[in-house]
């Protein structure tokens, strides 16, 4: 069923009775050409351009819980390219092209609003580099503008401009980055890869990963063994465990990030703001909330809710970056598990076993990274050789030291990214 306003019109004069499932609920066959483990945006969007761009369609994605219930539906929603080293700009850069015509791609509404991000820089040195990172961002073909004090000040008047520790000297301003509702973009995914024929395995943990003479030869699930010539493991926070099934260890270490949402308001925030002197970023849902976050809690862990001393430290930034923060009510706090590099940069590649792929170290960046990856991903599964725009997300530059992509410029200590 194609969704367009004719549909909406004719559904909505039936009672809304005949909208179909927008994916089948289908039972594992005994073998696939290739599995997904981990139904997460990227494991969906790896699925649907395997089917769509390589015609590869004996394609299952298993997932342990339900479609979506990881990082994908957890995340601040917050869609950009505005990375600066060599590696990353151009990826990111090729994930947003996706982005812009996703809508279309999926016939699926994920909401996709360039609302513009405004990064704020508290000093000259900071507003150096917000210069050097904006010129990286034009030589990708993306789009910078870097603001003046007065110009911040007229953009964004709800701010406490004059704070006196960290007065605003200005803002980065890339007016293509954004939001997109992050459920409707695996939903979207789910249904573009389910049309093309992928089935997808709900209630379905990977248990263990078979290996017969150095191959890849399938897994074994709560619903059974299943036979695969190609397994990726697309897993967010558990790669290290899922890859341990393999006998690999990965350079990630997993660690939690919350996020917050206030009470609905009427629209106050435009675009998408990052505090240049504490780890607050914030916009406003197309519901009203005031959604935000802030740093890691620091210590590694695979439960989904934080700590409290981290929820202090970011309403306090919130606080002194914008005081009326003080009269909403926050609603909810939740947390996901990341799966950070060492660089801070993502790993998409084959593993040293024959047939077995992986794709994590996403860090905070991985959800405007879904099309993107999900595109590199199926081409390198399906084709064998990098995708252009990743290709330098090479597992093996931990252990050579060659190509890392430290973009925070924090070294290689994961809880600093
Ligand atoms: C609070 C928060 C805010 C964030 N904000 C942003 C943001 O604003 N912008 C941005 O770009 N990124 C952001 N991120 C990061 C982004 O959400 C993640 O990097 C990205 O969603 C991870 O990829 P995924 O969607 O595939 O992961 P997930 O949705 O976590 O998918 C992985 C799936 O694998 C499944 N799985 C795990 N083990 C098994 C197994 N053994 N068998 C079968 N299935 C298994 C899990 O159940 C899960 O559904 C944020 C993350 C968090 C937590």
């Amino acid at each position: 069923m194609r969704y367009n306003a004719f549909q909406i019109l004719k559904q909505g004069l039936a009672g809304n009775r005949g909208w179909r499932p927008a994916w089948r609920k289908p039972d594992p066959k005994p073998e696939y050409d290739v599995l997904i483990i981990g139904g997460g945006g990227h494991g969906l969007a790896t699925a649907y351009y395997l089917a769509a761009e390589h015609g590869l369609r004996n394609v299952a994605v298993l997932e342990k819980g339900y479609l979506g219930s990881g990082n994908v539906g957890r995340n601040t929603t917050i869609v950009r390219a505005n990375y600066g080293l060599p590696g990353n700009s151009q990826f990111y850069s090729h994930s947003l092209r996706l982005w812009e015509g996703l809508e279309q791609e999926l016939n699926y509404n994920v909401m996709h609003s360039q609302r513009g991000i405004i990064n704020l820089f508290h000093s000259d040195g900071q507003r150096d580099a917000a210069a050097r990172r904006g010129n990286a961002m034009l030589n990708q073909g993306d789009d910078a503008i870097l603001l003046d004090r007065a110009e911040c000040r007229a953009m964004l008047p709800y701010l406490d401009h004059d704070q006196t520790r960290f007065p605003i000297y200005g803002g980065l301003y890339h007016p293509r980055g954004g939001t997109a509702r992050h459920d409707a973009v695996a939903w979207g995914y789910a249904r573009g890869a389910d049309r093309q024929g992928v089935d997808l395995i709900e209630t379905c943990e990977v248990t263990g990963i078979d290996i017969a003479g150095g191959k890849v030869t399938g897994v074994q699930t709560t619903r059974g063994a299943i036979r695969a010539r190609k397994v990726a493991i697309v897993v967010a926070g558990r790669s290290s465990q899922v890859a341990a099934m393999a006998g690999l260890r990965l350079p990630i270490e997993s660690h939690v990030l919350q996020a917050f949402v206030t009470e609905g308001l009427k629209p106050v925030i435009d675009h998408v703001v990052t505090y240049g002197m504490g780890h607050f970023y914030i916009s406003q849902s197309d519901k009203g909330g005031l959604v935000f976050g802030g740093d890691l809690d620091f210590y590694p862990s695979y439960a989904a809710r934080g700590n409290l001393p981290m929820a202090e430290h970011v309403m306090e930034a919130g606080m002194t970056l914008m005081p009326m923060l003080g009269r909403a009510r926050v609603l909810r706090s939740w947390g996901g598990i990341m799966d950070m590099s060492p660089d801070g940069s993502p790993i998409i590649d084959h593993a040293p076993v024959d047939g077995l792929f992986v794709n994590c170290g996403w860090c905070y960046g991985g959800f405007k990274a879904v099309p993107g990856s999900g595109h590199c991903f199926a081409h390198l599964i399906a084709t064998g050789q990098p995708h252009p725009a990743a290709a330098r997300y090479r597992l093996d530059r931990f252990e050579t030291g060659r190509g890392l992509m430290d973009e925070e410029g924090t070294g290689a200590q994961h809880n600093l990214h």
